[in-house]
């Protein structure tokens, strides 16, 4: 038996239930099918036979998700941090436990090879450990004084929230959200993407089992104009935190404008990698090519644009050529599987477009720009060079493993092209001249940079994006500001002159 074909006949086992009785809502504790009965289709990413059903939530769902979410606020508020912090350690532990499991269905749900999702499994057990570890201190505040008076402000959780999340790396993303908003107090209903609902079902079945109380945390499956767009306007929905495309943060944000609510978004990003001539070379191709091909270049901190310095233009991209030609595509749970098949079958058309764009718009195609078999939505890894940061291959998120390559003759050309697009969410500047690196990072239009250094997350620091790459920043502390309210109370500390009004 090959190892394909062991890990085939393991996920067979772990993705049984699913089968059998599809991907079910979680409210208040209780699997159950949506309230009108419907289900939807996911299909799987290699060989677009139907994987499983999907309960498909509207309205209904979302109100009795949320009314379960409103009831049990108040006791999960009133829990001590300590306590929360023990709680939440402990489904840090029941992920480690069952993270094969997780892998191994985000794997076929997803089509990203099990090498990776091995690790974004664990990756969801250190998110629920690094919050779990700050929930003591949530509600700390500061003291701020003033002649006359001390001000003491503290933090309290806003109320439950509502998290929807995309269909990449689906369970990393989702605990990345929903540990801080729990570590802080609040509630939640989770919309997953309608892709790749299987692993929020796993992690919450996980997260009771560990001791989280029933209501505390309720998944609702549905598409995003039914249970998603029902969960912006629902009115005991606090706060709303997407991670998704820009165009659904805007539909969100007027979805969400009757009720007022708070709003978080993660969006979409056109990451530059830019590759001065003093790099370190190996390290800054192979950094570039981690950046685009692992995950399926299905990531949103993605370096979807090389910008090269034009006197290692050529050898650099015949360099990253070389590495792209040489990866492995294949079927996710073969552990040789660097890519594998992209999400769908619509995503895959997307992606696909983007060849006969390239060469529509005078790029050359210098590795990849086809499909692979057909079955299953496999495509070469891509590398565009001869681009220009005018061409929709360097504009528009292609959201796949297909890389565009820009020269720029100085540091000043290489800001402008780097800043020219509508995205701001990471960057990654390759250079040996500090004072080089520095003027850059001052002035690239990003939430996030990286210096001689491929994506690197460091929990505590802060994640987000600028422009159209979102709305708010995650990580440390950060992810406390938005699940929570800050309330000042102010001492008089003397008998200071009160005005008198009427005699
Ligand atoms: P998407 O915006 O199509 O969908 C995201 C979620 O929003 C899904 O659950 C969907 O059902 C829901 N949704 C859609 N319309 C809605 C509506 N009107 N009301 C409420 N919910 C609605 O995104 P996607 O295609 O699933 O994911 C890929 C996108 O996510 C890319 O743009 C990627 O860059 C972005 N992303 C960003 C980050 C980040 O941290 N910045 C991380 C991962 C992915």
């Amino acid at each position: 038996m090959t190892s394909l074909e062991k890990n085939l006949a393991k996920a067979e086992t772990y993705l049984a239930r699913f089968r059998a009785e599809g991907v079910l809502n979680h409210i208040n504790g209780a699997s159950i099918p949506a309230q009108s009965g419907e289900v939807f289709e996911i299909l799987s990413p290699v060989d677009g036979k139907v994987l499983a059903h999907v309960a498909k939530g509207d309205a209904a769902d979302i109100d009795a998700a949320a009314r379960a979410a409103a009831a049990a606020f108040p006791a999960w508020r009133d829990l001590s941090g300590v306590e929360r912090r023990k709680i939440l350690n402990d489904v840090a532990d029941a992920i480690v436990e069952r993270a094969e499991e997780i892998a191994f269905v985000e794997a076929m749900d997803t089509g990203q090879s099990i090498r990776f999702m091995g690790k974004a499994a664990l990756r969801g057990a250190a998110n629920f450990r690094f919050f779990a570890d700050k929930a003591p201190e949530a509600r700390d505040g500061q003291t701020i004084y003033a002649p006359g008076q001390i001000n003491m402000t503290s933090r309290r959780p806003i109320g439950p929230i509502g998290v929807i999340t995309p269909w990449n790396t689906p369970f990393m993303l989702s605990t990345w959200k929903i540990a801080p908003a729990l570590a802080s107090g609040c509630t939640v209903v989770h919309k997953p993407a309608e892709f790749s609902p299987m692993t929020a079902k796993l992690l919450v079945e996980i997260a009771e089992s560990a001791g989280l109380p029933k209501g505390v945390w309720n998944v609702v499956n549905g598409l995003g104009e039914g249970a998603g767009k029902a969960l912006t306007e629902h009115p005991d929905i606090k706060a709303l935190a997407l991670v998704g495309e820009g165009r659904t943060g805007s539909m969100i944000m007027k979805q969400a404008a009757d009720t007022l609510k708070r709003v978080h978004f993660e969006l979409g990003g056109k990451n530059p990698v830019i590759v001065f001539e003093d790099a370190d070379i190996e390290r800054a191709v192979d950094a570039a090519v981690f950046m685009i091909y692992s995950l399926n270049g299905e990531r949103c901190t993605s370096s979807s644009r090389v910008l090269i310095q034009d006197s290692i233009y050529e050898e650099f991209t015949k360099r990253v050529a070389e590495k792209a030609d040489a990866i492995k595509v294949g079927h996710p749970l073969d552990p040789e599987t660097v890519v594998g098949p992209l999400i769908h079958p619509i995503h895959e058309k997307k992606v696909l477009s983007y060849f006969d764009i390239a060469k529509e718009d005078g790029a050359t195609i210098a590795a990849g720009g086809v499909k692979v078999g057909d079955e299953g939505c496999y495509v070469r890894p891509t590398l565009f060079t001869n681009a220009t940061n005018d061409m929709r291959i360097a504009q528009e998120e292609i959201f796949g493993p297909v890389l565009t390559a820009i020269p720029f003759k100085d540091k000043e050309e290489a800001l402008a092209i780097a800043n020219d697009t509508e995205y701001g969410l990471a960057a990654y500047i390759w250079t040996k001249d500090l004072t080089r690196a520095l003027w850059m990072t001052d002035r690239l239009e990003a939430g996030m940079m990286w210096v001689n250094s491929e994506n690197v997350r460091h929990l505590p620091t802060p994640f987000g994006g600028v422009k159209n790459s979102g709305i708010g920043r995650d990580g440390g502390d950060w992810s406390f500001d938005f699940y929570m309210e800050t309330h000042n109370v102010c001492l008089a500390t003397g008998d200071h002159h009160i005005p008198k009004l009427g005699g």
